[in-house]
């Protein structure tokens, strides 16, 4: 047995991306964002993800998506412009490239007039990071692609927020179109403003013909969940409802079901059992001082396999049981409160089965997406399919 080893499920990634695609047949294309490695689960899951349904990918780098384009045939796009000097290499990689200033699409469209390229011109809508940001340039933009040897195969942005009760969302909305009145939305084949939370919580926008999805092909639910039935629940359903009407906000969808089933798992052995008695300390800095007699397991995982080095209530499974890990993260070690119905033997999970992504990432202080990807690339993957 390994010391501390990542599983990944290709068969979940082929379902999950199957249940996504049945439960939303309404969106032309579901564009699969495999950045960061494909969420830490490696560039060798494209297969699996392509058998599920999946037939564009987005990545954020060029290294990024030469490396994907040994894994798959299927269509590729890059989020982030490409140097200029990059042109070519992208050329032969067959990349679906992005526009997102008018003065790099000036400059693209001169470096690139030996080539042929599908673009997706970026808007801005009030993230303030790539795009355009005058609905003038945009019409500009779209005349200057189409009187080229390339062709606008796609426009997109990207939402700051969720629409949860919040009214920039619907601001982004208005800005999209707005900054598109200009231009002819049914000529362009993929409108896509949506990634995974804004697509499963909102009604589809008329307009939108794909959707950018990462965390929920990987098996994480995103969608928000309803509120509970006591008094401080109606209390806020009802400030919802009413933030709502007077704001005149889009419709929020709660508790979509949706079949979903992680496809990371992260486990590890035990080094060591020990028993350490009321009144001594555990780990760096003494900082735990251990309230009883107890057992304890060393763990051969620490920050060093990117699970981060906070402990905010931190757990671990072993075979059916959560135990809490006390003391302080090293930078490969770490201890477990256990009993005496834990072994030398017994796997230990990190991530997966009980200990949910939304667990882990609390307790460690990683954002979910973080949490994923800092796993992944820091540990040994191994891949498993149970072809169904
Ligand atoms: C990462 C990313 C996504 C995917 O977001 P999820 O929340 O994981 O679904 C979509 N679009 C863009 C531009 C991204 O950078």
């Amino acid at each position: 047995m390994r010391d501390a080893y990542v599983t990944v499920d290709l068969s979940a990634l082929r379902d999950n991306v199957r249940a996504i695609r049945e439960n939303y047949p309404e969106y032309r294309t579901i564009i699969g964002v495999v950045k960061g490695d494909t969420y830490g689960h490696g560039v060798r899951c494209a297969e699996a993800l392509c058998e599920g349904g999946i037939d564009t990918f987005a990545v954020s780098t060029m290294d990024e998506a030469l490396r994907l384009r040994e894994h798959t045939g299927a269509d590729i796009f890059l989020l982030e412009p490409v140097r200029i000097d990059d042109i070519p290499v992208a050329a032969d990689a067959g990349l679906i490239l992005p526009v997102s200033d008018m003065d790099y699409l000036k400059a693209f469209l001169s470096a690139a007039a030996g080539y042929s390229f599908r673009l997706h011109i970026q808007v801005d809508c009030g993230f303030n990071r790539l795009g355009f940001k005058s609905s003038d340039e945009i019409e500009q933009a779209v005349h200057m692609i189409n009187d080229s040897p390339h062709t606008l195969d796609g426009i997109y942005q990207h939402f700051a927020t969720a629409g949860i009760n919040d009214r920039y969302y619907d601001e982004q909305i208005r800005r999209f179109e707005e900054l598109t009145s200009g231009v002819s939305l049914d000529d362009i084949p993929l409108v896509h403003l949506c990634s995974g939370v804004t697509m499963v919580a909102h009604p589809k926008l008329p307009y939108a013909t794909a959707a950018r999805m990462g965390l929920m092909m990987y098996g994480y639910s995103v969608a928000p969940t309803s509120y509970g039935r006591g008094v401080k629940d109606k209390l806020r359903e009802a400030r919802d409802r009413y933030y709502r009407s007077r704001y005149k906000l889009t419709e929020t969808i709660t508790d979509v079901s949706i079949e979903l089933r992680p496809a990371m798992r992260f486990s590890c052995r035990i080094l060591q059992l020990k028993n350490v008695s009321k009144g001594e300390h555990i780990g760096y800095g003494a900082a735990y001082t251990a309230g009883e007699d107890m057992r304890i397991a060393i763990l051969p995982v620490g920050y060093n396999n990117g699970i981060g080095h906070a402990n905010r209530g931190r757990q671990v499974q072993i075979k059916d049981k959560l135990y809490s890990v006390i003391g302080a993260i090293g930078m490969n070690m770490m201890a477990v409160k256990v009993d005496d119905t834990v072994g030398i033997d017994d796997e230990v999970i990190l991530l997966g089965d009980k200990i949910t992504l939304g667990m882990f990432s609390r307790s460690s202080g990683l954002g979910l997406a973080e949490a994923l990807v800092s796993i992944g690339r820091s540990n040994e993957r191994i891949y498993k399919d149970q072809r169904s």
